[in-house]
């Protein structure tokens, strides 16, 4: 070989995010953003923003988003970790607990970054599957594993478990850590949150890209024991102090102190998928159940791919996942009232 050091290169697939498109007039309705702004309060923490402060590093535990985000949750604010997106937090969560020779366990059909974690940090892992309705088999989580991750609701199917199932799933996994990523809770299902004062292992993770409509900023956070968050706040500091910036901090408390602007949009947001959700069965698409801002839909006669080349076209953009299982499936975020009928329109004059 005439380049030796090609072969100490780290090869791994990637996770690939939703395409941001550049031309100016699309509907975006791939990435699970929200459509409406961020709070008021974020603006004017803008406008008046002390830049200043910048030459300064940020606070590295982001005490007073920590504050806000305790106070809302009614925790300690020793209780929550924060990083930028739930990603980070998520990713520093599988190298923070999955140090176990056994197997992590997680659904096949979920958030396609969890595999790609599990190849970096070199942690085994197996799929679980979903039954035939993309509802999670519990049962499957009663075996020895190193771990378990799971959304509620589940990304891309959007479907949600109780907190029952959450319970029995903790009462069987007393030995692990067990991660709830609760990315889209806000939308409609429950949270692990009630259970946290009784399951010391039990880390809920949340991020304030979708029901915050903050995804440019990059802010995600886990709640847990102090046991779980001091052990997050060690290996952060192992890897990189300042995760979140001074701007995000200010901004993230900003989003999370005003509930009555949080809750208006997340009810919009339900409102306006419960009234696609009709539309689109009407076009001859099965719909499956959703508790999150985004459907997992089928058409009973077109292929996913065809009519997401078709959207495309007329840029509108939705997802396609050619994986097994739901390689026949498409995810449609959200998005207002008027993006979502448009996108009905131009659907039905291709069917
Ligand atoms: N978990 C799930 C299930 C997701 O779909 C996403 C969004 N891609 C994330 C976590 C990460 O979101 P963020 O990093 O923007 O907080």
């Amino acid at each position: 070989m005439d380049k030796p050091f090609l072969a100490n290169l780290r090869k791994i697939d990637p996770y690939v995010p939703g395409e941001q498109p550049q031309s100016a007039d699309f509907i975006k309705l791939n990435a699970n953003e929200n459509p409406y702004p961020p709070a008021p309060g974020v603006r004017q923490v803008l406008r008046t923003f002390d830049t200043d402060s910048l030459a300064l590093y940020p606070d590295s535990t982001g005490r007073r988003l920590q504050n806000a985000l305790a106070e809302r949750f009614g925790i300690k604010p020793t209780q929550v970790f924060l990083g930028n997106g739930s990603d980070d937090v998520l990713a520093l969560s599988f190298q923070s607990f999955f140090c176990s020779d056994k197997p992590i366990l997680y659904p096949d059909i979920t958030y396609s970054f969890y595999p790609v974690w599990c190849e970096l940090f070199r942690i085994p892992h197996e799929a679980v599957p979903l039954d035939e309705d993309f509802c999670v088999n519990i049962r499957g989580y009663d075996r020895p594993n190193g771990g378990v991750v799971l959304p509620n609701p589940n990304a891309p199917t959007g479907r949600g478990v109780s907190i029952d199932v959450l319970e029995d799933l903790l009462q069987h996994n007393a030995d692990c850590v067990v991660i709830i990523d609760e990315a889209y809770v806000d939308f409609g299902a429950q949270s692990a949150l009630p259970l946290l004062d009784q399951y010391e292992n039990l880390l809920i993770v949340q991020t304030m890209s979708k029901s915050r409509s903050l995804a440019g900023l990059r802010i995600g956070y886990a709640l847990g024991s102090e046991t779980l968050i001091n052990t997050l706040e060690a290996v952060k500091n192992a890897y990189n102090s300042y995760t979140l910036d001074t701007l995000a901090i200010a901004v993230g408390e900003a989003a999370v102190r005003d509930e009555a602007y949080f809750r208006e949009t997340c009810r919009r947001i339900v409102a306006t998928r419960e009234r696609t959700a009709d539309a689109l069965r009407e076009l001859g698409f099965v719909v499956h159940p959703s508790l999150t801002n985004f459907l997992f839909v089928m058409h009973t006669k077109k292929d996913a791919s065809v009519i997401f080349d078709f959207l495309r076209q007329k840029n509108i953009y939705i997802r396609y996942f050619k994986l097994p299982r739901i390689d026949n499936y498409l995810r449609v975020t959200i998005g207002t009232d008027e993006q979502m009928d448009r996108m009905i329109a131009v659907l039905k004059e291709f069917l």
